[in-house]
């Protein structure tokens, strides 16, 4: 399979598919530009070969077209982190684009309007795709967000470039670091699965048992695990059809040689409120009209242990409900704890959409090893399943 690096863009047009679905404020201006810079590398590279970037993303959930969720507000935003100005056409396919695109120079940066102004997009229309290929002569996808998605650009269209195919850069990393977690890892491998619930979860946690040591449980999903052992948890959240599967996780688990970690205490609450009144006990020995909000300082601790001896950490959801103050010290903790295993060489990877705003929130983004970009894609590859969006590159 060639690279970006194997193909020279000089002359050539680059028609590169991004994840640009970046979130705007009631002005229509960008408040998160992560997604605009983690796919500045591959538009710099094709410029720099002497070719011109034609960009395509969706934006939004728009029902046919709609203005706010037009992609000339981002404009300007792309324009500042590439240092190019960017050229508009209001359309993504059919007369307009394809004149604006023949016209565009060596060195240029063209975006085209949201893909899913057309309902073909999502479903994955052919005759759609084709219209978009015209627009290149070489196919990039770097938009691992939307990865998992068989839509027109992410997946369909790859067809219409036989070998003129390739991922960007940022892609490439995606997988690249996925596969140092679940591949070509170094033991001890530890995976740190927090957030709401184990049905969101189950997935994963089924995949990484053939590929990890131990296995940190934290979150809303704790109490399901622990009502399935026999433990009092009062008002906490549980999903009381998954506590059979909590028991089978378990014993698969033992069968396979992988440690489960539970929390050991957590802080209680008398309400799902910052300001509630709090408590620290055990975790299996809830009161009545109290729940689990967070984790506790000797979980902490325990967690910190197995964290210091892993060579390899995957951490995905947080470990309480860390957007409030009061609950957000266990998710902190586990934070400082990677990132001092990652400080001694340890591969860190975070990922899944309130874990890597976790890691923003509390400044760990440039202490851990990676922070992927992409929330559900990253959890299929974790479930072990093939994303179609790289599926149709490697074919
Ligand atoms: P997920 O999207 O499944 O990763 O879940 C993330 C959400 O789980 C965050 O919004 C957290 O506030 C929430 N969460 C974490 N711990 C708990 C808990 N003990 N009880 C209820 N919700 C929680």
């Amino acid at each position: 399979m060639q690279t970006l690096n194997d193909i020279n863009f000089n002359n050539k047009k680059a028609l590169i598919r991004v994840d640009f679905n970046v979130p705007l404020n009631k002005e229509l201006k960008v408040t998160d530009a992560t997604r605009i810079e983690a796919a500045k590398a591959t538009i710099i590279k094709v410029l720099e070969d002497g070719g011109s970037a034609i960009l395509m993303s969706h934006l939004g959930r728009p029902k046919g077209v709609e203005d706010q969720f037009s992609l000339r507000h981002i404009v300007e935003k792309i324009t500042e982190i590439i240092g190019v100005q960017v050229k508009f056409v209001e359309d993504c396919i059919g007369e307009k684009a394809e004149k604006a695109a023949a016209e565009l120079q060596p060195g240029e940066v063209l975006l085209l309007e949201n893909l899913r102004f057309y309902s073909e997009e999502k479903n994955g229309d052919k005759n759609f795709a084709k219209q978009l290929s015209k627009l290149g002569d070489v196919y990039v996808n770097d938009a691992f967000g939307t990865a998992h998605r068989a839509h027109a650009s992410t997946a369909v269209i790859a067809a219409f470039f036989q070998k003129d195919k390739c991922f960007g850069y940022l892609l490439a990393k995606e997988i690249e670091s996925i596969n140092k977690v679940l591949n070509n890892s170094q033991k001890p491998v530890t995976a740190i699965l927090g957030g709401a619930k184990v049905s969101s979860k189950i997935g994963v946690i089924e995949n990484i048992l053939d590929k990890v040591d131990h296995i940190i449980i934290g979150g809303g999903m704790t109490f399901t695990f622990v009502k399935a052992l026999g433990g009092n948890i009062g008002n906490s959240l549980v999903e009381d059809d998954k506590l059979e599967l909590a028991l089978a996780i378990i014993g698969k688990a033992k069968e396979k040689n992988v440690k489960i970690h539970l929390p050991v205490d957590a802080i209680i609450a008398d309400d799902f409120k910052n300001d509630a009144n709090k408590k620290e006990v055990d975790t299996d020995a809830i009161p009545d009209g109290w729940m689990g909000l967070d984790t506790g300082s000797k979980t902490a601790e325990k967690f910190a242990k197995v964290i210091a001896e892993s060579k390899t950490i995957l951490w995905n959801g947080p470990l309480g409900v860390f957007e409030m103050e009061s609950f957000s010290k266990g998710t902190i903790a586990l934070g400082n704890a990677i990132a001092a295993a990652t400080a001694k060489g340890a591969f860190s990877l975070v990922g899944g959409g309130d874990s890597v705003a976790a890691v923003k929130q509390f400044g760990f983004a440039d202490k851990v090893s990676y922070v992927s970009t992409g929330g559900g894609a990253m959890l299929e590859m974790l479930e072990g399943k093939t994303l179609p969006g790289i599926e149709a590159i490697l074919k």
